[in-house]
Order: structure tokens, then sequence, then C-alpha cells
């Protein structure tokens, strides 16, 4: 007797648990616009990010970290931990220098669920830094369509790579893969900023682009039919001031911070203070899989539902 009742109450648990741990989001999405100060976004034509950010839950004044440039600030974002602790110190593409020596979103999710399809498709090669093995299906960065400029677009630099490209093989390999989780990131609005200015009209033509961008990536999402069950998060690396950034100053470490999708509020205003590497707490606590202790970064929860 006492035996039936005893497996009666584990079966009921088993089914509660399973119940519980099914993920908030099968699907997750980090786009960076790299150097996206929100005061110039604010002035700038971003139709599309703009309505993101109404159907979903944002901060305009969330920080990145100290410095603030694009390698040690997107670690940030990827692995959840302060430059402290990634040592990701650096900003150029250097070889010798090897991988990233703590776990990034990309690692943890394969550890969890080595079947999940991820990727990074990027503008910048210096991110292969943060490619650890085995940790994504796809790193998009070059590649022969890379070879000559296309039409409206920058010229080619040797390490870098328009945003329109960059959203048009996302959005393929989105619609073609359904990935669990895919980084895109956006290096136009920053390589305005060096050019001609934080602020500038060439920088807001940069956003305006990039807008375009974005709003093609989300599209493959709804194309992939995965809208329902998909969360994005739309964030940058840093702001600027003049033709540069990295200073410990509001203008270079506000960044905008925007949810979007399956769970998130909608219209809703994030007052936490949010930082750059809980970009990757959130995205695993969506996923369901594990944060490690060591993260700085904590889910954005008062976002979701
Ligand atoms: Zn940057
Ligand atoms: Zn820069």
């Amino acid at each position: 007797m006492m035996r039936s009742c005893f497996c009666t109450f584990v079966s009921f648990a088993t089914l509660s648990l399973t119940a519980i741990a099914a993920p908030r989001a099968d699907h997750v999405f980090i786009v960076s616009i790299d150097g996206g100060k929100p005061a110039v976004i604010a002035e700038s034509e971003a139709p599309t990010l703009k309505q993101i950010a109404a159907e979903g839950a944002v901060t305009w004044q969330a920080s990145t970290i100290f410095p603030s440039i694009t390698l040690p600030s997107h670690t940030s974002m990827l692995t959840g931990v302060g430059p402290d602790k990634h040592q990701i110190l650096w900003n150029n593409f250097t070889p010798i220098k090897g991988f990233v020596k703590v776990p990034t979103v990309f690692s943890l999710l394969k550890a969890a669920d080595p079947m999940a399809v991820d990727g990074m498709f990027v503008g910048k090669v210096k991110f292969r830094h943060l490619w650890l093995k085995d940790s994504v299906d796809v790193f998009d960065f070059g590649g022969p369509q890379d070879s000559a400029p296309v039409a409206g677009t920058p010229e080619i630099e040797k390490d870098k790579k328009p945003s329109q490209m960059v959203a048009k093989q996302a959005s393929a390999w989105i619609k073609e893969h359904k990935p669990k989780l895919a980084f895109i990131h956006f290096p136009d609005v920053d390589s305005a900023g060096h050019k001609s200015g934080w602020g500038s009209p060439e920088q807001k033509e940069a956003i305006k682009v990039t807008d375009q961008a974005l709003w093609q990536v989300w599209q493959a999402i709804k194309d992939a039919g995965i809208a329902d069950s998909s969360v994005m998060l739309i964030s940058a690396d840093h702001g600027g001031h003049d033709k540069t950034h990295g200073l410990n100053i509001p203008d270079d470490m506000i960044i905008p911070w925007v949810a979007w999708g399956k769970g998130v509020k909608k219209n809703f205003t994030i007052t936490d203070k949010v930082t750059t590497y809980d970009t990757a707490a959130t995205a695993l606590w969506l996923l369901d899989v594990p944060v490690p202790a060591e993260f700085d970064g904590k889910p954005v929860t008062s976002a979701f539902e």
C-alpha cells in the first residue's frame, strides 16, 4: 500500500518537473548594433528597432563594461562575465592570443544540448577569439561572396563585412536551420562613427541601413515560422563620442537593451539596472541552460511575464 502510494507520488513529481522544465523560448537571437548609442538612435530613422522596442521590453540606459570597446564588451555580452574574468582586453584580431578562456553562451548551450543548432554571423573578424572549438555550427565571416562590394554598401574593408551582408547570410541560415541560438553583429554604425563622428549625419544614415538589416533578420524569424517561440535580444557593445569610444563616460558606456518575443512584456520599460553581461544570462535562462555560478550577469527577468 505504502509502496504504490510512493510510486504514484514519484510519477506525479516527474510529470510536474517535465512541465516546469520546458524552456521559456525555443530560439534566442542576440543582435548587436556595434556602436549603437541610444541618443543617436533616438534621432535616427530606425522604424524596425523602434517598433520592436514598442512591442517588447526596453531600456535605453543599459551599460556596457569598461573598457567600452568592441571585443572586450562583446566578450562580456556573450560570456556573462566582466573583463576581469574573461581577460579579453585587446581589440584586434590577434591569432597568437588564442581563444577566450571562459565558456561562451554557445559552448554552454552545446554542453547542455549537443544537438542544439547555433551560429555566429559577424561583421568583424576579431570575433574569432570567441569561436571555441565545437561551440558553433556556423561562424560566418568572409567567404567568396565577400570579395566584392555590394551596391549601396560601404567599400569592403579587409577585416569588416557590411551589416546588409551579415543580415543576408544570417537570414538565409535562420530560415533553413531554425537555430536555437544565434548571434548577429552589425558593424556599420561603429564604422561610420569612427569616420564621421558619433551623431553625424553619416552615422545616422548607417543606423538607417542597419535598421533595414535588422528588419531582414526579424522577417527571417517570421518566415521560418518560429516567431511565436523566439526571443530577440537587441543591444550594442558601446556608444561613442567625437570619433571614438572606450572611456568610462556615459556617452561611451550607455547602450540599448531590447527584448522582444515569446513571454516578453509588451510596451514595457525596464527600470532594473541592465549590464551587457546580463544578455548572456538571459539567453541561457530562456533556453533552460543552467547559468554558471561564476556569471556576473543575471537574467533580466523583469522584462518577461
Ligand atoms: Zn564596437
Ligand atoms: Zn569602434
